[in-house]
């Protein structure tokens, strides 16, 4: 079918005036905070009292950026037991400049002390300092959404389950 002379211009022009027509979008960021999504990958976050220094995380990690270091406490035996020892973390740092975000070491940490936080304003002007160790992800802790409520009618978790079952247990 032959086109009309102009008929591109005329295209165009709608397309033009449309877009004049509709309100302006732009994020008004960093004055206003953008609402981000609840399961939003911002950064990793550590809460340091579950973790029992298991090295699973590290050595799932695709990228090797997980940096961990302890040592052994021995806690003085109680009555006739023996005595027994413990992990105590001394580092725990990631490399967030090799991070890929892939989530590997939050599923696979069997202890829940990794935590996805929505918290993205880290950025560095030295490589270097992308590297965070485990006081600044304990920070980040803070920011981290509690979970989803669980669906009308679901299994309740096993925890409570079982705290209800002892506290039954415990009644006289
Ligand atoms: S998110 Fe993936 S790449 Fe990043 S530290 Fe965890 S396992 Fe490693
Ligand atoms: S997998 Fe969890 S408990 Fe084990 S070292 Fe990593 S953060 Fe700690």
């Amino acid at each position: 079918m032959a086109r009309l002379p102009g008929g591109g211009l005329a295209k165009g022009l709608a397309v033009t005036l449309r877009t004049m027509a509709r309100p302006s979008i732009t994020r008004q960021y960093p004055e206003v905070q953008p609402d981000l999504p609840p399961r939003s990958r911002g950064v990793i976050a550590l809460l340091e009292e579950n973790c029992t220094v298991c090295m699973l995380c590290a050595r799932e990690c695709p990228d090797w950026c997980i940096y961990i270091d302890s040592h052994k406490e021995t806690l003085p035996a109680e009555g006739r037991g023996r005595p027994r020892s413990r992990n105590v973390l001394d580092r725990f740092a990631i490399d967030f400049s090799l991070c890929m975000y892939c989530g590997i070491c939050i599923e696979v940490c069997p202890f829940d002390a990794l935590f996805w936080s929505p918290e993205f304003e880290y950025a560095e002007y030295d490589i270097a300092e992308l590297t965070h160790e485990k006081e600044r992800l304990r920070e980040w802790m803070w920011t981290v959404p509690p979970p989803p409520a669980h669906d009308p009618g679901a299994e309740p978790p096993k925890e409570v389950t079982a705290a209800a079952r002892a506290a039954e247990r415990g009644r006289p």
